[in-house]
């Protein structure tokens, strides 16, 4: 972990309590404890609106689980890059990796400095683990990062993460951040994705909306505009789905899924060539 900014002094300057932020709004949502009373009202806001929510950022989590599994399983993957990685929770990308094979080696980025300070101590005795604060929307710096440099060898394969982190880059952005990312991974890699979905439910625009106008960005995409993001990467089975759909753990039918289950796509595709 090579960045001390924030090493002796808090909280740290970039913190402000009285904002809410993603990762601590999504943090209230999970139920954990890293947030403050402005994050919580707008989970709570955001709640009374979208029927399901909370149980979609639990479904969210669920599959960050299985495609980390099968990542680092049967996919042989054992460099992960996780973009928008959250606060630490229950089982993070570098546990669930490390389980399967404990050389896994995981980098994460977040744009939240609180990240940073609470994955340190979390990770201070993991050395295949390191975190640092970061904008997904510029490549070229995070894929510089001295801490991706070092735990990640691009020539070999290795896993992009965008998990529940597409929809904060803007339409303006979005394709060519992607591409970039696409761009430096070698061939056997996989990119990981799971987005907030327009499917035509009105509930999935509203997520949007509240997100966009509470926390500055917030795309709902269909189905395609997410597929698309995958460039000519090819899609694993079962492609792009409903979150609860993707390799469930036990049979899900899916026209039973709840309005919770219907807010989020999840896909993951190899690099071929
Ligand atoms: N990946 C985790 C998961 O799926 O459980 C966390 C998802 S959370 C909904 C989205 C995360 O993306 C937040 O922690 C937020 O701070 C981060 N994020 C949003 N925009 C970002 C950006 N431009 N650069 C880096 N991180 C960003």
């Amino acid at each position: 972990m090579s960045d001390d900014r924030y090493e002796t002094v808090w909280p740290p300057p970039e913190l402000d309590f009285n904002k809410p932020t993603i990762a601590r709004a999504y943090d209230a949502l999970l139920g954990g404890k890293d947030n403050f009373a402005a994050d919580r009202a707008l989970a709570d806001y955001a709640c009374q609106h979208i029927p399901g929510l909370k149980e979609s950022a639990v479904e969210n989590r669920k599959v960050l689980v299985r495609g980390v599994r099968f990542l680092a399983g049967e996919a042989g993957i054992d460099q992960f890059l996780d973009l928008g990685s959250g606060l630490p929770t229950v089982q993070n990308t570098h546990e669930v990796a490390q389980a399967v094979n404990p050389d896994a080696r995981v980098v994460y980025v977040d744009i939240d400095p609180m990240v940073l300070t609470h994955g340190r101590a979390l990770l201070a005795k993991n050395p295949n683990t390191s975190v640092f604060t970061g904008d997904v929307r510029e490549p070229e710096v995070i894929l510089g990062h001295p801490d991706v440099t070092r735990m990640i060898d691009f020539d070999r394969p290795a896993a992009i993460m965008l998990v529940g982190m597409l929809h904060y880059l803007s339409p303006e952005v979005v394709d060519p951040v992607v591409a970039a990312y696409r761009e430096v991974l070698a061939p056997g890699s996989y990119l990981f994705i799971t987005s907030l979905v327009d499917t035509g439910l009105p509930a999935q625009q509203e997520l949007a909306r509240i997100t966009r106008e509470n926390l500055e960005e917030g795309w709902a995409r269909t189905p395609a505009e997410i597929e698309r993001q995958f460039g000519d990467f090819e899609l694993v089975e079962p492609g792009v789905v409903y979150t609860a759909l993707w390799r469930p753990d036990e049979p899900v039918d899916p026209d039973s899924l709840t309005p919770g289950e219907q807010l989020g796509m999840a896909g993951i595709a190899l690099k071929k060539s």
